[in-house]
């Protein structure tokens, strides 16, 4: 069996040994990234939920952020899951005064959109493509309000005070969800991730 894409966790905050637990899983091996260094040879990268603006804080102490944001503009493939969502935005509503993404994705996301008062919450999800829906747990989570034409909208939520509202992307090799998988033990997005890898690699 050929091993699996080699991919890279952003482990500057948030909860980063649950994606690491579903990429294994599907058979990806992984790699924690801190530094520039660990950039290298890495096939795709995940940047996990936490908060956004720290994260963004971080990768700029770390002098992380303009090398990754190359390697993203150069193709690298990325999943980003909520917080991951918002850095990989393009533009963002309700930002902080300072605050930057990577961006990549052509749509604009609301943070905390589900409400400040909303801490958590969970809801099937139906992809148009996958015969059984995926149990979603958001928490303090961004949907997206608009995307550019290239970007395909996976799913959307449904019922609720949020009907309709778009909470899974993908644009070529990024792919983003408003939504926590991994920590479901549902491993389709990841393994959709991992084949997009393989697909570019
Ligand atoms: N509200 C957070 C932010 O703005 C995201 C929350 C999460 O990743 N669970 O970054």
């Amino acid at each position: 069996m050929s091993p699996g894409p080699r991919i890279g966790v952003l482990a500057l905050q948030g909860d980063v040994r649950e994606h690491v637990r579903a990429l294994e899983a599907v058979g990806a091996t992984t790699v924690p990234v801190k530094r520039e260094a660990e950039l290298h040879g890495i096939q795709g990268i995940v940047v996990p939920g936490g908060e956004s603006t720290v994260i963004d804080k971080l990768l700029r102490a770390f002098e992380l952020f303009e090398p990754l944001r190359d390697r993203l503009r150069g193709g690298l493939p990325a999943y980003g899951s909520c917080a991951g969502m918002i850095l990989l935005a393009d533009r963002v509503t309700d930002a902080t005064a300072d605050q930057q993404t990577l961006g990549g994705i052509d749509m604009t996301v609301r943070r905390n959109a589900f409400g400040r008062q909303v801490d958590s919450f969970e809801q099937d999800v139906r992809y148009a493509a996958w015969p059984a829906p995926v149990r979603a747990v958001f928490i303090r989570a961004p949907w997206v309000e608009q995307v550019g034409e290239s970007v395909e909208v996976l799913a959307r939520v449904e019922g609720g005070r949020a009907d309709g509202r778009i909470v899974a992307v993908r644009q070529g090799g990024l792919l983003a969800t408003s939504f926590h998988p991994e920590v479901t033990g549902d491993v389709r997005v990841h393994a959709q991730f991992v084949e997009m890898v393989r697909e570019r690699s």
